[in-house]
């Protein structure tokens, strides 16, 4: 008899390993765990949100047979909305600032998405993605536009799955969590559950320079300064997403800090991550410093290096963008 079989694409997403970093728990004195969103079968931590706001609109009745998914994403929304419209015979139309990844890009032509380049404008621009997408959906017939950052379907999904699997996962001996924030979807669902099961959980933000939400949390005002080569997080407004986190504080992180970070794992650990996934673990650092050592520290791993190796883990690249990895993590711990 077949056992541990999982039906379709659907049916594998989720259920990630938390893995221990063992560099960075032997240095903080602290065990630092990361949740391996990579492995799922669209390749991030999106593919949970997909599922869901694809399901929650078919039960809805907003998402019907022979119908359009329409989604402006930075990427990683519109490939698990891509993989799920195929599994389920949707037609996926895709809208992207042009400045993401080209592997984001060409993976989302290659899996049968329609995809349409905007230019990245700020999000008061009727041209951004964001727009654009909620545009596309009203001029196509029996579309759903998925809305990621305000449909809370999204947050649901990790309310559902990725909270309770840590929680399991660490025994419920969790300490503390830190993540960064795109949507708000994944640090909404998973603060919000984590809280519940215990408030005394030490919950923070890491954000990229550019986003307005450090500021927010820190000091009540969205106020952005600078810029960022980070994909996929960083955001000057509040989501109906984002409000469901329930935080204790927050941290910046740099470039800087995220690609030493990304060229670290890589060659101390074997984990080979994308820009937000190492922001991330930079914060996993920061809260390990903050608490103090033997703790339990759980961060999110979003997605894989694979996706952007033509950018972080290409010299050219990162001399131009005056990113060039030390090979030491030290300024972080000493920060
Ligand atoms: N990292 C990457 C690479 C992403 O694509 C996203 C989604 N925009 C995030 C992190 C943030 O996830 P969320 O939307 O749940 O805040």
């Amino acid at each position: 008899m077949t056992t541990n079989i999982c039906l379709g694409f659907a049916g594998a997403i989720g259920n990630t390993p938390l893995i221990e970093i063992p560099s960075l728990s032997k240095i903080t004195g602290c065990q630092i765990l990361g949740k391996a969103e990579f492995l799922n079968p669209g390749g991030s931590v999106k593919d949970r949100a997909a599922l869901f706001m694809v399901e929650q609109a078919e039960k809805d009745g907003k998402l019907k047979l022979g119908g359009t998914i329409v989604e402006g994403t930075a990427g990683n929304t519109g490939i698990g909305l891509a993989l799920v419209a195929n599994a389920k015979g949707y037609r996926c139309v895709i809208v992207m600032p042009s400045n993401q990844s080209p592997e984001k890009i060409d993976l989302l032509n290659t899996l049968g998405a329609e995809v349409e380049l905007v230019a990245p404008v700020a999000f008061s621009n009727p041209e951004h993605f964001y727009h654009t997408a909620q545009r596309r959906s009203q001029s196509i017939e029996n579309a759903f536009w998925a809305d990621q950052f305000e449909n809370i379907a999204n947050s649901e999904s990790h309310y559902q799955t990725t909270a309770p699997e840590i929680w399991q996962q660490t025994g419920g001996a969790i300490d503390g969590i830190v993540m960064s924030s795109g949507t708000g979807g994944t640090i909404g669902g998973v603060t919000a559950y984590l809280k519940e099961k215990n408030p005394d959980i030490a919950s923070y933000l890491i954000d990229p320079q550019g986003s307005g939400l450090y500021n927010f949390i820190t000091e009540g005002i969205f106020k952005a300064a600078g810029t960022s080569i980070t994909e996929g997080i960083g955001i000057n407004r509040g989501t109906a997403n984002f409000y469901r986190a329930k935080l204790d504080g927050a941290f910046q992180g740099s470039d800087l800090d995220a690609i030493e970070m990304a060229h670290y794992l890589l060659k101390h650990d074997g984990l080979f991550l994308g820009s937000s996934a190492a922001l991330n673990v930079v914060g996993a650092v920061k809260l390990a410093k903050k608490l103090g050592k033997g703790k339990i520290i759980v961060t999110i791993l979003c997605d894989g290096g694979g996706r952007y190796q033509s950018r972080m883990f290409n010299n050219q690249w990162l001399a131009e963008k005056q990113l060039v990895p030390t090979g030491s993590i030290d300024r972080i711990l000493h920060d």
